[in-house]
């Protein structure tokens, strides 16, 4: 038995029958094969950064950390493929010097291209679709110990399965990406107050590049974010093109000291006298600065979030996120819950991936945390039920209950996904038991 694995939430943990750390392709067949020869299963897995048990195994756990980097690049066509286990924040080296960037991305960088992919990890933006949608070809290792390859010309029709895929169709060897050239981020962040967002929503969504907003339970204020996109000429650099970054000290005091110093202090006090969560929170609330800087995409984009919190998020029909917002604040007024944690509500279009959170609807992106140490309550079960009832689809990398009748009835390619997952994967090699929860057995 290997050593106990558990995700960055603390929320899911397994321990392995064995761990296995490939190199190449072939050394992911010969594991697929034992996996099969054994009777054991086999779970890849990424940088362990979902809030569900999808990673969880105890079967033949791969490591993929020897297989990172660029392997091959189509600087005219805008593409790069990658070995899967490489890291959001090994991006940028490999892609600046090609003068190209991520179309768009979460809020950390710690995961991998794959495991981002594979739960459909996305930003915010109304024009631009999540991470997944930035997939344009895989070479994978299927469920029978075949080697495959999928993109725009080969198996096209499979790409829509197999770029959100769950980790149940196949081990992804590497990926390629579609990206953009180059662009720099104008960051504008300003407090305003929540029922003014709510009311303009999607307005302002529509006329943004980027949106999004944070809100503090128990306060009456919200924090917008909005980013414009600004090309970098080639010939002038960064610089040259108009970035203006936090100095290294605003940097610090905002993103280290308030982000994570402060808050993890602040979190761990209401931990222990939940009274004064909304006298705090609104203290909070009034203290973070407005800020206005030009940086790298992914500078902007990226936080880095060192306390650690449990997180729900579902995706719903774009213009029903104002009202589940108000029902949320709605509950925890009158349930008299606690919550320390913001609320975050992104956006993103609409696209074709069979299991995408925004398949066929432009969405509003729901999420509600709480600090990992927070006692358990009904704050998310019912929060949950209050997002399910706008037709809300869960993220498939954070925490959630719906299991494969429901979600049958959100996604109207469900049984296609089926269909490519008994053939790429009859005997369910990859199967555990977060993924026979809500893709059936
Ligand atoms: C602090 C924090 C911030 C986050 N911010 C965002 C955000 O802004 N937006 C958002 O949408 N999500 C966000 N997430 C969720 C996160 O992006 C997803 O859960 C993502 O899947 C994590 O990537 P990972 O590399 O850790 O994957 P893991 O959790 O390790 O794995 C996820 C899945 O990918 C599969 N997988 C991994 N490698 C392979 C492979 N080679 N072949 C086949 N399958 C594979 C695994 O088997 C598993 O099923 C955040 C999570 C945390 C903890």
């Amino acid at each position: 038995m290997s050593a106990r694995w558990r995700n960055w939430a603390r929320t899911e943990s397994s321990v392995p029958a064995t761990e296995v750390f490939p190199r190449t392709a072939e050394q992911i067949i010969a594991a697929v094969d034992r996996a099969r020869d054994t009777g054991h299963t086999v779970k890849p897995i990424g940088a362990s950064h979902s809030f569900t048990a999808i990673g969880a195994t105890d079967g033949i756990r791969l490591e993929l950390r020897r297989m990172r980097g660029l392997v091959s690049a189509d600087p005219a066509g805008g593409r790069v493929t990658l070995w899967a286990g490489t890291h959001l924040w090994e991006l940028p080296a490999i892609l600046e010097p090609l003068g190209l960037a991520l179309a768009n991305m979460g809020d950390i960088d710690k995961q991998t291209i794959t495991g981002a992919t594979q739960t459909g990890t996305h930003g915010t933006g109304l024009r631009l679709g999540g991470l997944s949608t930035a997939v344009v070809g895989a070479t994978l290792v299927t469920g029978t110990g075949e080697l495959l390859t999928v993109s725009e010309t080969e198996n096209a029709e499979l790409l829509p399965a197999v770029a959100l895929g769950l980790g149940a169709l196949g081990v992804l060897v590497t990926v390629t990406i579609q990206c953009v050239p180059r662009y720099l981020l104008h960051a504008v962040e300003t407090p305003d107050s929540l029922d003014a967002v709510l009311d303009t929503f999607e307005e302002r969504n529509r006329a943004a590049d980027h949106f999004e907003f944070y809100w503090f339970p128990h306060t009456e204020g919200a924090r917008t974010k909005t980013n414009t996109r600004i090309p970098v000429d080639p010939e002038l650099g960064a610089a040259g093109s108009g970035a203006r970054p936090l100095g290294a000290v605003s940097r610090y005091v905002d993103e280290e000291l308030m982000n994570n110093t402060m808050l993890g202090a602040v979190v761990g006090f209401q931990r222990w006298l939940p009274a004064s969560t909304p006298r705090i929170n609104r203290a909070v609330q009034t203290v973070s600065s407005a800020r206005d800087y030009i940086d790298e995409s992914h500078r902007v984009y990226v936080t880095n979030r060192r306390v650690h919190f449990r997180e729900m998020e579902y995706a719903l029909p774009l213009e029903a996120a104002p009202t589940a917002l108000r029902e949320l604040r709605e509950l925890i007024e009158r349930r008299k819950y606690r919550v320390s944690f913001p609320i975050e509500v992104r956006t993103a279009a609409a696209d074709n991936l069979f299991l995408s959170t925004a398949h066929g609807r432009e969405s509003g992106y729901i999420a509600v945390h709480r600090y990992w140490k927070d006692r358990d309550d009904d704050y998310f079960p019912e929060a949950e039920a209050v997002l399910a009832a706008h037709g809300g689809r869960p993220h498939w990398g954070k925490m959630h209950t719906l299991t494969a009748d429901s979600l049958r009835e959100r996604y109207p390619r469900f049984d296609d996904f089926v269909a490519v997952r008994d053939r790429f994967d009859p005997d369910r090699v990859f199967a555990n038991p977060y993924l026979t929860r809500v893709l059936g057995e």
